[in-house]
């Protein structure tokens, strides 16, 4: 901010807020080419079902591979993408490629994956959202079933009457609908009462390793047991060893995510994935 006092007015930023407010001013100016330029690219990350540890589906997960700042992390552009309009092109992108990907694994390798896509608030409320999931559904062939729209409770909170409205639409596609971060905002059961939502994702602050005493297995199994009494599929997101997933399962956890299983990869790499776990038989046909 520009310092009012009258000698020291040519002192516009401070030279740390400079840093960071030019790298900002550089992400808005080269994102508005960025889809365009080919700099996006999805990454997949497996999810696995508990019950039968196998894996049950992909999330993409957005990358900025930029030119000359390197890989960008969507918590740093997903952010500006909103703030500057460019999350809806950005965002149908990601739901064409994944349904296309998604569905030329599931034919090519014979099995049945779900593909899960982030949906933010903005999008969500853009008039065309609905028509773009029908349009990707159509196009790609991929089941509307196998299609999971991942919703944060900020986007839900905005306007719920709207929110509402448009979640039933999308339930009417025949797509499956989740609730992500489940834990970091408000949190509140309502939601799920009040919103046609089929699975429930536990964030991943719920499993760091503060949390993952005696006292927080006890409420996460609570927090499961009351999900399944209202028809939810729970997911437990970010799990990385082997004891905690150990507790989920025994909490009665349905799927998992983290990297104790795999992190996010390349298109290429999450397919190289795939061929060794079908030839070890642990994914589903
Ligand atoms: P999210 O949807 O909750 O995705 C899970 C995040 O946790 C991902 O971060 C993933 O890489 C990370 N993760 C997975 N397993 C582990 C683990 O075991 N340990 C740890 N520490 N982290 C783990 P990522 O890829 O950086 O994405 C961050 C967020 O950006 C996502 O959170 C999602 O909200 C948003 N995002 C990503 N792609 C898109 C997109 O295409 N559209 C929109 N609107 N948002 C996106
Ligand atoms: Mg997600
Ligand atoms: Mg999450
Ligand atoms: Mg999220």
């Amino acid at each position: 901010k520009a310092k009012a006092t009258g000698e020291s007015t040519y002192q516009f930023f401070e030279p740390e807020m400079s840093a960071e407010a030019k790298r900002r001013l550089q992400l808005e100016v080269t994102m508005r080419r960025a889809l365009e330029l080919g700099q996006f690219e999805i990454h997949y990350q497996p999810r696995v079902d508990l019950h039968g540890m196998r894996l049950r589906g992909m999330e993409a997960l957005l990358r900025w591979n930029h030119p000359e700042l390197g890989q960008i992390s969507p918590l740093e552009f997903i952010p500006i993408a909103e703030e500057r309009g460019h999350i809806e092109a950005i965002g149908a992108w990601v739901l064409r490629a994944a349904c296309r990907e998604g569905k030329r694994l599931c034919d090519k390798y014979g099995i049945a994956l779900h593909v899960s896509v982030n949906v933010s608030a903005r999008q969500l409320r853009h008039a065309d959202f609905v028509l773009e999931v029908e349009r990707a559904l159509g196009e790609s062939g991929l089941r509307p079933a196998a299609l999971e729209l991942e919703l944060t409770e900020s986007a839900l909170i905005e306007d719920t009457e709207q929110s509402a409205l448009f979640l039933r639409r999308l339930k009417g596609l025949g797509a499956t609908l989740s609730l992500d971060d489940f834990g970091t905002g408000y949190s509140s059961l309502s939601y799920l009462k009040r919103f046609p939502v089929d699975v429930l994702k536990l964030d991943r602050s719920f499993f760091d390793e503060q949390s993952v005493d005696h006292g927080n297995a006890a409420f996460v199994e609570a927090l499961i047991g009351m999900a399944h009494a209202l028809d939810l599929t729970v997911v437990a997101e970010g799990i990385e060893t082997t004891m905690v997933m150990d507790m989920l399962r025994l909490a009665g956890c349905d799927e998992a995510q983290g990297y104790v299983f795999a992190k996010p990869m390349s298109l290429h790499t999450f397919e190289e994935f795939l061929q060794s776990a079908k030839s070890n038989g642990i994914v589903r046909d």
